[in-house]
C-alpha cells in the first residue's frame, strides 16, 4: 500500500515537473512511532501484546491530521501511506493540516466495550507525546467510532490536567462533536457524485449504484443516493453480498443490520460475492470498503460509468491505467472521502473557538468547499489532460510544495 501511494506521487511528480529535492523530501513520512503495549483481556490472567502506529507525513501545513485505524492487518506501511493520503487530501481542500494516521492491530469487533476502552486509553498514552490540539490530531478511521475518540479525549485531558477538547475530532456531540460528523464522509461523497453527474450528463434519478462496504461511510452514501431516487441494486459488508436488480429496500436493510448486525439473510434479494459485486452492470460504483479492490485482474470487467471512491486506495495505478483508457470517470479517494475531514476540521475550529455552528450551516460550508476543490480537479484534469486522481495529486502536491518553498530550510 506504501507502493501504490509513493508509485501514485511520483507520477504525478513527474507530470508536473516538480523539483527533485522538494520530490524527496515528500516521498517519506517525516515522523513514524511503532509501539508495542500489553492489553489485558477481561479474564484477567490473559494479556496479549500488540502493535500501535501513528505517522505523520508532513509538518509544514500546520498540526497533522488523520484517523485512527483499528483493524488486524494494520501495518506501518499501510499507515504510512494513509498518512501521505492524508496530507494531499488536507492540501487539496486547502484545509490547514498536514497528514497523518493512526493505527491498532487489532480486530476490534472480538473485543469487549471495556477491552475496547482499556486498548484505547493505553494505545492514547502511548502516541502521547507526538499529539495534542497545535501537533497532531486524530479521528475516526475503519474501526473506530465517536466513543473510542471520546476515550482518547478523556485520557489526553487527564494527563494535561483539563478537558482538551480539540485533541480529536469524531466526538459525540456532548463533547464538543459535530451533529454533522458522523455522515459527512458518506454525504461529502454524494455532493460530489451529484457535480459528477452534471458533468456527465447522468440523470440519478434514473440511475444504479452498487456499494462495497456498509460501514459508516457506506451505510450514509446509500441512504443519501436513495434519497436522491437513486436505484441501490446491490451492497456488502464483510459477510456477504446482496443483488436486487430492481432494486433493494433500503429502510428494510438498515432495519435487517440492525437487528442481526450484518448483510446476511436480507429479505428480497439474491447473495453475490464481493468480487461477483464489483463486476455488476450499473451506473455508479462506490468502493467504501478495503483497499486494493479494484485491480489489474478485474479493471477491464468493471462495468458502471462512474467510480466514487470512498474508501482510501481502492483502485491500483495498474488499474487506473485500464479504466481511463475504458473511458470510466473516477472520483479519487483523495476528493471522493475529503468531506470526513474537512468536517473535522470545522469541528477543531468550532472547539478552538469554543463557538458552535448549526447542521445547516456545516453542511452548506461542506458542500462549497466540496465543489471549489472539485471544479479546481476537473478543470485541472481537462487542461492538463490527466486523469481526476493525478489532478487531484497535483493539486494538493503543488500547495504543499508551495509551502515548503516559502518556510525554506533550517538552518
Ligand atoms: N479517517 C478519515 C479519512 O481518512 C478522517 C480523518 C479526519 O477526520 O481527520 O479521511
Amino acid at each position: 500500500m506504501f507502493n501504490l501511494a509513493q508509485n501514485q506521487f511520483l507520477q504525478a511528480a513527474e507530470i508536473m515537473g516538480l523539483d527533485e529535492n522538494l520530490r524527496d523530501r515528500l516521498l517519506f513520512p517525516q515522523r513514524t512511532l511503532l509501539v508495542s503495549f500489553p492489553c489485558r483481556r477481561d479474564e484477567y490472567s490473559e494479556v496479549e501484546t500488540v502493535f500501535g502506529y501513528r505517522v505523520q507525513h508532513i509538518l509544514t501545513m500546520g498540526p497533522t491530521k488523520g484517523g485512527i485505524r483499528y483493524h488486524e492487518d494494520v501495518n506501518l506501511g499501510e499507515v504510512s501511506a494513509l498518512a501521505m493520503w492524508m496530507t494531499w487530501k488536507c492540501a487539496l481542500m486547502h484545509l490547514p493540516f498536514g497528514g497523518a494516521k493512526g493505527g491498532v492491530r487489532i480486530d476490534p469487533s472480538k473485543l469487549s466495550r471495556s477491552e475496547l476502552q482499556r486498548l484505547t486509553r493505553r494505545y492514547t498514552l502511548e502516541i502521547f507525546d507526538m499529539i495534542g490540539p497545535d501537533k497532531d490530531i486524530p479521528a475516526p478511521d475503519m474501526g473506530t467510532n465517536a466513543q473510542v475518540m471520546a476515550w482518547i479525549m478523556d485520557t489526553y485531558s487527564l494527563q494535561i490536567g483539563h478537558a482538551v477538547a480539540e485533541v480529536v475530532t469524531g466526538k459525540p456531540p456532548v463533547l464538543g462533536g459535530l451533529e454533522g460528523r458522523e455522515e459527512a464522509t458518506g454525504r461529502g461523497l454524494v455532493y460530489l457524485i451529484q457535480e459528477t453527474a452534471d458533468h456527465l450528463q447522468l440523470d440519478l434519478k434514473h440511475s444504479s449504484a452498487v456499494i462495497q462496504g456498509f460501514g459508516n461511510v457506506g451505510r450514509n452514501a446509500a441512504k443519501l443516493m436513495a434519497q436522491l431516487g437513486t436505484r441501490i441494486i446491490a451492497l456488502s459488508d464483510v459477510t456477504t453480498g446482496i443483488v436486487n436488480r430492481k432494486g433493494l429496500n433500503l429502510t428494510a436493510v438498515i432495519e435487517h443490520v440492525e437487528n442481526t448486525g450484518s448483510l446476511k439473510g436480507c429479505p428480497d434479494c439474491d447473495e453475490i460475492s464481493n468480487a461477483e459485486m464489483l463486476e455488476l452492470e450499473c451506473d455508479i460504483l462506490i468502493p467504501a470498503a478495503l483497499q486494493n479492490q479494484i485491480t489489474e485482474d478485474n479493471a477491464a470487467r468493471i462495468n458502471c460509468r462512474l467510480i466514487a471512491e470512498g474508501a482510501n486506495g481502492p483502485t491500483t495505478l495498474e488499474a487506473d491505467a485500464i479504466l481511463a483508457e475504458r473511458g470510466i470517470f473516477v472520483l479519487p479517494d483523495i476528493l471522493g472521502n475529503a468531506g470526513g475531514v474537512t468536517v473535522s476540521y470545522f469541528e477543531w475550529v468550532q472547539n478552538t473557538q469554543e463557538f458552535a455552528w448549526t447542521l445547516e450551516e456545516t453542511n452548506n460550508r461542506l458542500h462549497k468547499m466540496l465543489t471549489d476543490a472539485f471544479h479546481r480537479t476537473l478543470q485541472r484534469s481537462v487542461r492538463e489532460g490527466v486523469n481526476m486522481r493525478t489532478a487531484a495529486l497535483i493539486e494538493g502536491i503543488h500547495r504543499v510544495a508551495e509551502a515548503k518553498l516559502a518556510r525554506g530550510i533550517f538552518p
